[in-house]
């Protein structure tokens, strides 16, 4: 089941300026800064209520994270869908036919879990299935 909006991540070459705009210029606040190593990006977590704005930046340049932002320059990189039973839904999605870029989940930033869905099965947008640790 999807329980709601989790965040929508913005990928950017530079947190330092993108926070001068997300926190200083709009009044977001910044909750925690976390390198993700599996991803190869620090992250920036901004609430807005029950869901976050995450800033993404790629910290190598050859992540899927790094050739997305080379090619497409800043900007709307995914909406996490947060679910209640990540395998569960992975396991639904494969037998639709979906195609996924994490067939099994990854480790996403404080240890929750994660699996992208492919854009070309989401009408172009880069969608990620999130289960947090507190269920
Ligand atoms: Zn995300």
């Amino acid at each position: 089941m999807i329980k709601k909006i989790n965040h929508i991540a913005i990928i950017v070459p530079d947190l330092d300026s993108s926070l001068s705009f997300w926190r200083d210029t709009l009044g977001l606040t910044l909750t925690h800064t976390e390198e993700v190593k599996g991803q190869e990006s620090i992250v920036a977590f901004l609430p807005t209520g029950d869901s976050e704005v995450e800033l993404v930046k790629p910290t190598t340049e050859t992540s899927g994270a790094a050739r997305f932002l080379a090619k497409r320059g800043p900007g709307l990189h995914h909406i996490a869908l947060e679910v209640d039973d990540l395998d569960e839904m992975l396991m639904r999605l494969k037998e639709k036919g979906v195609r996924l870029i994490n067939e099994t989940p990854v480790v996403a930033a404080g240890g929750n879990r994660a699996a992208f869905i492919h854009p070309e099965s989401a009408n172009g947008v880069l969608v990620e299935l999130y289960e947090t640790k507190a269920g």
